[in-house]
């Protein structure tokens, strides 16, 4: 069997991923599909780091919008984010996966705090490091925690799996019959096109530290694993 293209890999999940079709809180049999495909991926010897969002249960902008402290809501999204890790981590340890959640802001009773080096051991040692509570800082988003943490354990690549949408378009195909897709771009090309990749500070930070992204459908059965052995599916965003 041919090797994986990349040994170390960032998995960004929306919070919207572990929703199901409900697409508000936690669906349980929605994470124990795709954690199926994880355990392939980790099967064949990948290390494998994640990043949750939070957004099925909480975003910090909409409180705002509603007349809260930016910043306090904020600390809700990044709550919200642990209560995913969580149920992604009792779901992969379910599968035979060992895991760590690693947490940005304390909170021991539950998870280890994140500490780099730690988090490059666990992969090492062939654990699933699960990175929880965003990069513990309102106004940021866990794409840029994606980024960060991408940057400091040297990943090859962050995986951006999104909800039935199969890569970058130039404009919303559900808006617009003439949208196409990439099938390559460069990070500053989704910049200065303004697309819908990543938020602006996450893919800066992606451009900067020359970090490749591949955006693809988490919904098609197959793909987590597909993204890794370096098919041709979705975009990719290069330096
Ligand atoms: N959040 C934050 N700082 C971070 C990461 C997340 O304040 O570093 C908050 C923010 O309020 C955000 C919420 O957590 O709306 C959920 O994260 P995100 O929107 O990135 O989740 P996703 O859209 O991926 O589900």
């Amino acid at each position: 069997m041919s090797k994986p293209k990349y040994q170390r890999v960032i998995l960004k999940l929306s919070g919207e991923a572990l929703a199901g079709n409900e697409g508000f809180g936690i669906n349980p049999p929605t994470i124990q599909e795709f954690v199926k495909e994880l355990k392939a991926v980790h099967d064949l010897g990948v290390e494998l780091a994640i990043v949750v969002g939070g957004g099925n249960i909480w975003r910090g902008q909409i409180g705002a919008q509603m007349g809260m402290e930016r910043a306090q809501a904020d600390y809700m999204g990044m709550l919200a984010t642990v209560m995913n890790a969580l149920a992604l981590q009792d779901t992969l340890e379910n599968a035979g996966v060992p895991t760590r959640v690693q947490t940005s802001i304390e909170m021991r009773q539950i998870a280890e705090p994140y500490i780099r080096r730690r988090a490059e051991r666990h992969l090492e040692k062939g654990r699933v490091v699960i990175f929880a509570g965003g990069t513990g800082n309102p106004y940021f988003s866990t794409d840029t925690t994606a980024a960060l943490r991408a940057a400091e354990i040297n990943a090859d690549v962050i995986l951006m799996a999104k909800n039935n949408v199969d890569g970058v378009y130039s404009a919303d195909p559900k808006l617009d019959a003439k949208a196409v897709k990439f099938d390559e771009l460069t990070h500053l090309d989704v910049i200065a096109k303004g697309l819908q990749v990543m938020d602006s500070t996450a893919s800066s930070l992606s451009m900067d530290n020359d970090i490749p992204l591949v955006v693809f459908n988490l919904n098609e059965p197959g793909n987590i694993q597909r993204a890794i052995m370096g098919e041709n599916i979705g975009t990719t965003v290069r330096g």
